[in-house]
């Protein structure tokens, strides 16, 4: 579905809501390739709300307090505070997806307490699959975490997906993998166009751009072209929004001056260019 064919479409508001941050990294954190010379960049932890007259998603639950504690992360405010301030109720809140299952996005299960999960087939089989017997593909989950998402399944609270959905007109769910072996990303239509929510298909803006996968990773050939995937989905490389670069607040304007910081609205043109 191309922009000409959603005449008629109410667009979705989006906003990139922060939550938290890692310091004192390495460029080789970020980069496999990189020049362990280069200077090393902050991650930034967001989660992420599409909003329009009939619908409301959240997008990802980020991490909760104990994980950030167990590893070193800043936890800037509770990820449903987050939400919060954008004017959305978590507890009215009944559509959450689940871009991946990794302990920053699928943390704060908890927080949405009516909420139905939206997640892949393959996310599901890998994290709790035989690639979590090796210490270094379950270092990104959390045991209490993907616990918490087999209770909601037992609850009938999880929505499968394999590959494509379309969860309204205009939101729509792509698996691209790479990262993880079941990572979606989301696509929405907004009033400046298709816009992609990436999340960890590419953390910063350098991943897709410069072609350099980032070091957590399943498989590196599905993390490539899923850099060519979100490029394709998006109206536009200025309609892609990475997973944790601390750019998009800068790029970004915020809702409102109270939210300066807080939450940024990705539905409208950026207030600087990238170059
Ligand atoms: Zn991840
Ligand atoms: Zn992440």
């Amino acid at each position: 579905m191309n922009a000409t064919t959603m005449a008629g479409v109410e667009p979705f508001e989006l906003f990139a809501i922060r939550y938290g941050r890692h310091t004192g990294r390495r460029a080789t954190d970020n980069f496999i390739g990189a020049d362990p010379h280069e200077a090393g960049r902050n991650l930034e932890y967001f989660v992420w709300v599409a909003r329009r007259s009939d619908k409301v998603f959240v997008i990802d639950t980020g991490f909760n307090a104990t994980s950030a504690a167990e590893r070193g992360r800043t936890m800037l405010r509770p990820p449903a505070d987050g939400v919060r301030a954008v004017g959305i109720d978590p507890d009215q809140i009944d559509q959450v997806i689940l871009t991946h299952l990794h302990y920053d996005h699928a943390g704060s299960l908890g927080a949405f307490p009516r909420a139905f999960f939206h997640a892949q087939d393959a996310e599901t089989a890998y994290a709790t699959g035989r690639c979590m017997c090796h210490p270094y593909l379950r270092h990104p989950y959390d045991v209490e975490d993907v616990v918490g998402f087999v209770r909601a399944v037992y609850a009938s609270r999880v929505v499968f997906h394999d590959g494509f959905s379309e969860l309204a007109s205009g939101l729509t769910l792509h698996r691209v993998g790479g990262h993880a072996k079941g990572l979606q990303v989301v696509r929405v239509w907004t009033r400046r166009g298709f816009a992609v929510l990436a999340s960890d298909a590419t953390h910063y803006y350098d991943n897709f751009e410069r072609g350099l996968p980032f070091p957590t990773v399943y498989d590196i050939g599905d993390m490539m072209e899923g850099f060519r995937t979100v490029r394709a989905l998006a109206d536009s490389p200025d309609h892609i929004i990475p997973g944790h670069d601390p750019r998009v607040m800068e790029l970004y304007p915020p809702p409102s001056a109270e939210l300066d910081g807080i939450a940024a609205r990705l539905d409208v043109a950026l207030r600087e260019s990238r170059a």
